[in-house]
């Protein structure tokens, strides 16, 4: 290593040219997924309050979005449902004539090569907004909730998703969804787990989007401790046994360290969640003009891309498209 005056850090520094030559972090609009919750009806599009530039909308519309995405260059789309009617069991996730699951048709009707990603849970399409089937203490049964994951997974393949993404966090539900989508021939259907996906503060706005608070209690019982590392580890190795073929770190800015380390130690497609309190907490300083929210907001992204996530799903994808397409 040399030191100064023989290296000075400053000359590669000194204009825009020289620091493009030698950067080492390039994020580009084919590696960003934007998120989208589809809902009943038709001509729909609501404004989510605590997320700006973000809204529920109808099929219809949906379909006006993803034409944008794929236009935009965006590596995919991941749809989140937001249902009229919930029940017990939170049946409304397996049905083939969902939101999501008409969406996922009429989106690769009119886009056949953007990429479908769909989310896969329960909390939803619950009364009690949790992510799986109840027992009586009112804590989530893992076994019993992997029939209604894999049976949700399975739809959302029939109705043609290219990647099915299981977000609940329950032991077991990679293996049950990969059993469930080979044995009815759906082989090609990738899996992309929420495999470290922490109990985290900064879902709040999310929870307003789809409507998914839990009625009780929260989700520290099956998602993860935030003060946690070797965890998430094997989390991920788990899912990963079970055949998950890419695996996510949620959220993504808290846990840098956490998508560096799942990234070395496996080698394996990684994808971060930067998620809607991230995304908000960034807007609202951006309307006071506490910072500057472009800035800002690329810097979070590229920080994500650096620690070692190839793709990153953010409510920013088309506006970072659109400034770096
Ligand atoms: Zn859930």
């Amino acid at each position: 290593m040399t030191s100064f005056p023989l290296w000075r850090g400053r000359r590669l520094r000194r204009t825009e040219s020289l620091r493009a030559l030698v950067r080492e972090t390039r994020l580009i609009p084919d590696r960003l997924i934007l998120p989208l919750f589809v809902t009943e009806g038709t001509g729909v599009r609501a404004p989510v309050g605590s997320m700006p530039g973000v809204f529920r909308t109808s099929v219809d519309e949906a379909v006006v979005d993803t034409r944008e995405a794929h236009g935009l260059g965006l590596g995919g789309v991941i749809l989140f449902g937001i249902p009229e009617h919930k029940d017990a069991e939170g049946s409304g996730a397996w049905d083939d004539e969902g939101a999501v699951q008409r969406a996922v048709r009429a989106i690769k009707d009119a886009t056949p090569d953007l990429n479908v990603l769909t989310d896969v849970c329960m909390c939803e399409y619950t009364e009690h907004g949790h992510c799986g089937v109840l027992r009586e203490d009112g804590t989530v049964d893992n076994d019993p909730t992997l029939e209604l994951l894999a049976r949700t997974a399975l739809s959302h393949a029939r109705a043609g998703a290219d990647v099915v993404a299981p977000s609940d966090m329950m032991d077991g539900r990679v293996g049950a969804i990969r059993e469930a989508l080979d044995e009815a021939g759906y082989q090609q259907v990738a899996i992309l787990s929420y495999a470290a996906k922490y109990a985290s503060a900064f879902y709040g706005p999310f929870r307003d989007a789809a409507d998914s608070a839990p009625a009780f209690g929260d989700r520290r019982g099956y998602q993860m401790d935030p003060a946690n590392q070797d965890e998430a580890l094997r989390e991920v190795w788990a899912d990963i046994e079970e055949g998950a073929d890419m695996v996510m770190v949620k959220p993504a800015l808290a846990y840098l360290d956490v998508i560096h380390r799942v990234k070395r130690e496996t080698g394996w497609p990684v994808a971060a969640y930067h998620v809607s309190g991230e995304y908000a907490a960034i807007m609202a300083a951006a309307e006071r003009g506490w910072l500057d929210g472009e800035r800002a907001m690329e810097e979070a992204l590229v920080s994500i891309a650096r620690a070692g996530a190839d793709a990153i799903i953010t409510y920013w994808a088309r506006e970072f498209a659109r400034r770096n397409g």
